[in-house]
């Protein structure tokens, strides 16, 4: 029987493309593609001519089977996403779990993943995180999933779309508070990266006096909960009450 191959591919900049990945992708027999005309760019730009086929959650189940009987057959089969790591936040489960039900031979080929890359810059604690994906589109489930995290004492990473990078700021100071540490990492290894490590009250008004910021595409690392910081945040709150009090 033939091998999958997981092939992560470049977020951004193609310097990232692999000489490994280049390579799986050139020798096997076929790509499994999540969109075959935006994978054309990259395969063309490294004259990568090995026919390709459209995978993607519309499609999984009929295309499966179809892609696990040619493995049988004996083909290599190249799995691939529009950019980085196949499977996180991007299609190609089911196809990756009905193979290894097959008994067929499945192989990362890693390299850039969004997620990791702004764990690894963003000074907050990587010796625990959690891989959040994307929060719910609507404020109100948005929130409920926050407030599920809001203790939690890991790390978060979350992936978010840019017209939806403000509202998410929003819920993120409302639920988790404007002292959290944060990190914004936006359009890793391209031309406009930016890797900013504040909290979450100063990442807001970044992103709210700067429309460049509400660009592109964008990783929030979010601080895990700590009770000490929660303490003094509370404390420091509650001493500039009294004093707005007496004020009064
Ligand atoms: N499979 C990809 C990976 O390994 O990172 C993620 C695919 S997911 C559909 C796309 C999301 O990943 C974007 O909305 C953004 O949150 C994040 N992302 C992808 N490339 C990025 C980049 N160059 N800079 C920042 N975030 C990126």
């Amino acid at each position: 029987a033939g091998t999958l191959y997981v092939v992560a591919t470049p977020i951004g900049n193609f310097d990232d493309f692999s000489h490994r990945s280049e390579q799986t992708l050139k020798t096997c027999q076929i790509i499994a593609a999540e969109d075959t005309r935006h994978s054309g760019h990259l395969l063309s730009a490294y004259s990568i001519n090995t026919p390709t086929t459209a995978c993607h959650d519309h499609n999984e189940g009929q295309k499966v089977p179809e892609l696990i009987a040619r493995l049988q057959q004996g083909d290599h089969v190249s799995l691939i996403s529009d950019a980085g790591t196949p499977l996180i936040s991007d299609p190609g489960f089911r196809l990756v779990r009905a193979a290894h039900e097959a008994g067929i031979k499945v192989v990362p080929v890693p390299g850039a993943c969004a997620a990791i890359a702004a764990l690894s810059a963003s000074g907050l604690p990587s010796d625990r995180f959690s891989f959040e994906g994307f929060l719910p589109a609507k404020t109100h489930a948005r929130k409920q999933t926050l407030e599920g995290l809001k203790k939690d004492t890991r790390t978060l990473i979350f992936y978010e779309a840019p017209h939806r990078i403000l509202d998410s700021l929003s819920d993120f100071v409302e639920v988790f508070g404007i002292n959290r540490d944060a990190c914004l990492a936006r359009e890793i290894t391209k031309t406009f990266e930016t890797i900013k490590k504040s909290t979450l009250g100063e990442l807001l008004a970044f992103v709210q006096n700067d429309n460049n910021q509400q660009r592109g595409e964008i990783v929030l690392v979010i601080g895990g909960f700590n009770a000490e910081q929660e303490v003094e945040n509370t404390e420091v709150t509650d001493k500039l009450l009294k004093r707005l009090l007496q004020d009064l």
